[in-house]
C-alpha cells in the first residue's frame, strides 16, 4: 500500500512543478494491526481472570451463603487467578519494554556454565516435583559475550517450558560453537509439538493446549519474549521437536 505526498516545487519565488512521492506504507499499517490484535489478546487474557474473581467475590458475598468448604475453595481458586494476573503483567511489562527500539543490551563476556548453574538452581524444586532431572553437556569453554540477565531470562523460559510440558524424564543444556556461531540447546523428552504448532508457538499468547497451560500458570508470552531477546543478539531460535518424544530448542549467537 502507498501513500503519495506532494510537494510543491519553487525555484526563485515561482511555482515550477509538483513532486509527487510515494511512500509505501504497508509496513507501517501491518505494525498498526499487529499492535491493535496485540491490545486486544491483552485485554482478553487480562479480562478472564478479572471476570472469575468478580464472579467469585459475588457469589462470597451473599448473604445466603455460608457453606465454608466451598469458601476455602474459592478462596484457593482467587489466589491462583491472582498468580495468573501478576505473571500476565510482568510478562506484558517485559515485553513492551524487550520492543522498545531503545533496548541497549549490556553485553560482557559471559560464562554460559555460571548462567546454567543459576538457572538449574532457581528451577530444582520444580524439576524434583516431577522427577525430573537436570543435566548440562557443555563442549565449549568459550565465553559468549550476550547481555547475562537476559540470557538467564532465556534460559530460565526455556527451561520451565521443558520442565512445564514433560510428566518426568532427563532436561539437558548443551552449547557448542561451530562455524563461528556459538550454539546452547535446551532439550527435552516431554510432549513434543507437531509440526503445525512449531511455526505459531513464538506468537504472543499462542498455546498448543490451553487448559494444560493455563493449568501450569503459563501466560503465553514466554517464547516471545526469548524471541525478542535473541532478536535484540542478533542470534536466532530454532525448535526441532517430535510429538509424544520431546523437543529441542535451539539458541544461535553470532559470537
Ligand atoms: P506458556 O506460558 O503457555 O508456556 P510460551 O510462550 O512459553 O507460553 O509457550 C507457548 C506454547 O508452546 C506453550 O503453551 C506450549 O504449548 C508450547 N511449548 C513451549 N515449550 C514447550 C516444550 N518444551 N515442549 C512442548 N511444548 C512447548
Amino acid at each position: 500500500e502507498y501513500q503519495a505526498i506532494s510537494v510543491p516545487v519553487t525555484a526563485k519565488g515561482h511555482y515550477s512543478g509538483c513532486l509527487v512521492l510515494f511512500q509505501d506504507i504497508s509496513k507501517t499499517l501491518e505494525g498498526e494491526k499487529m499492535q491493535k490484535r496485540f491490545i486486544a489478546d491483552a485485554s482478553h487474557e487480562l479480562k478472564t481472570p478479572i471476570a472469575v474473581l468478580k464472579g467469585m467475590i459475588e457469589i462470597l458475598n451473599r448473604e445466603d451463603f455460608h457453606d465454608e468448604e466451598t469458601q476455602k475453595e474459592f478462596l484457593k481458586q482467587m489466589e491462583v487467578e491472582i498468580e495468573r494476573l501478576d505473571i500476565l503483567v510482568k510478562d506484558l511489562l517485559q515485553l513492551s519494554r524487550l520492543s522498545l527500539s531503545t533496548l541497549i543490551l549490556e553485553r560482557e563476556k559471559t560464562d554460559v556454565k555460571k548462567l546454567v548453574e543459576k538457572a538449574f538452581s532457581s528451577l530444582k524444586k520444580k524439576a524434583q516435583d516431577k522427577n525430573i532431572v537436570l543435566t548440562t553437556d557443555l563442549k565449549t569453554d568459550e565465553l559468549l559475550f550476550c547481555d547475562p540477565k537476559k540470557i538467564l531470562q532465556v534460559l530460565l523460559n526455556l527451561l520451565s517450558n521443558a520442565i512445564k510440558y514433560s510428566d518426568t524424564g532427563t532436561i539437558t543444556v548443551r552449547s557448542y560453537t561451530e562455524d563461528a556461531y556459538y550454539f546452547i540447546e535446551v532439550i527435552d523428552e516431554g510432549c513434543g509439538l507437531k509440526k503445525e504448532e512449531i511455526d505459531k508457538i513464538f506468537d504472543r499468547f499462542y498455546r498448543v493446549d490451553d487448559a494444560r497451560s493455563r493449568k501450569n500458570g503459563g501466560s503465553g508470552l514466554g517464547l516471545s519474549i526469548v524471541k525478542s531477546i535473541m532478536d535484540a543478539h542478533g542470534g536466532e531460535i530454532s525448535v526441532e521437536s517430535t510429538y509424544g518424544k520431546g523437543s529441542c530448542f535451539r539458541l544461535r549467537f553470532n559470537n
